[in-house]
């Protein structure tokens, strides 16, 4: 043969050929329709397997509380809820790209963005080694608000967490009760005042002698989580620690 190429493996050069021409177009339209770009900046410039890229990762501002006992974070229970160890990743700011993550975790269904923070939150955690724990409790969302939703954004991180520590999830310990909104404005509201700090022990028997960690994705006053995490206590010998996302100092 003159060319030195047999008619079969000339065919499946094309073949390849085609097939390459074929995943790039595929490719191209999938970016069209489903970009994947960074949660912080937005660039596409970003590994497959991450929702922030490294330049928003390293200019996002991290707070180091897990390795500091005493911390803001810890303080603000003192004489509230006695803990274990308390911390909050990052530093929350109005108008800041946390402040643009934390929006895209909880209202823009980036579940992904959820689970990769949460897999930081762990790592960190356990290097402190500061945190033992033996399940993660994740605060509940009011159950008609989950359903609008879709998810919880504080179970994505603990799933996140719990990819790292290798401990369980427990979705049922605690819930809230159902809020229902058939009455008049005004009695709608300050309703929801009184069931915001409302939380049910569901699971007891799963909680007794164990090391939980409840976690949350910002902690302001500290009052939801010290409302859940009074209700987590009254379970048997049950030592409590908290972690949140960001912390937003008052
Ligand atoms: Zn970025």
């Amino acid at each position: 043969m003159i060319s030195g190429v047999s008619p079969l493996i000339s065919s499946g050069g094309f073949f390849s050929l085609g097939m390459q021409i074929f995943n790039e177009v595929k490719a191209a339209f999938l970016h069209l329709f489903f970009p994947h770009c960074c949660a912080g900046c937005g660039t596409d410039r970003l590994h497959s397997d991450s929702q922030i890229c490294f330049r928003c990762l390293a200019a996002l501002p991290e707070t180091v509380f897990e390795r500091l006992p005493g911390n803001p974070v810890e303080k603000t229970f003192w004489g509230r809820l006695p803990l274990q160890a308390a911390t909050a990743h990052y530093y929350f700011t109005k108008r800041s790209m946390v402040q643009h993550i934390l929006h895209q975790l909880k209202y823009k269904g980036n579940r992904e963005l959820g689970w990769q923070l949460g897999r930081i939150m762990g790592l960190q955690l356990l290097q402190s080694g500061r945190f033992h724990t033996d399940g993660l409790v994740p605060l509940p969302l009011f159950p008609d608000r989950e359903r609008k939703r879709g998810y919880n954004q504080a179970t994505l991180l603990c799933e996140g967490i719990a990819e790292i520590l290798r401990v369980p999830v427990l979705q049922d310990a605690v819930t809230r009760p159902l809020f229902t909104s058939t009455q008049t404005r005004k009695g709608r509201i300050e309703r929801w005042k009184n069931m915001e700090g409302k939380f049910l022990l569901t699971n007891e028997h799963r909680l007794r002698h164990q090391k939980i960690l409840l976690v949350d994705d910002v902690i302001t006053t500290g009052a939801t989580l010290e409302a859940c995490g009074t209700v987590l206590l009254q379970a048997e010998a049950v030592e409590l620690s908290v972690a949140a996302l960001c912390y937003a100092a008052r």
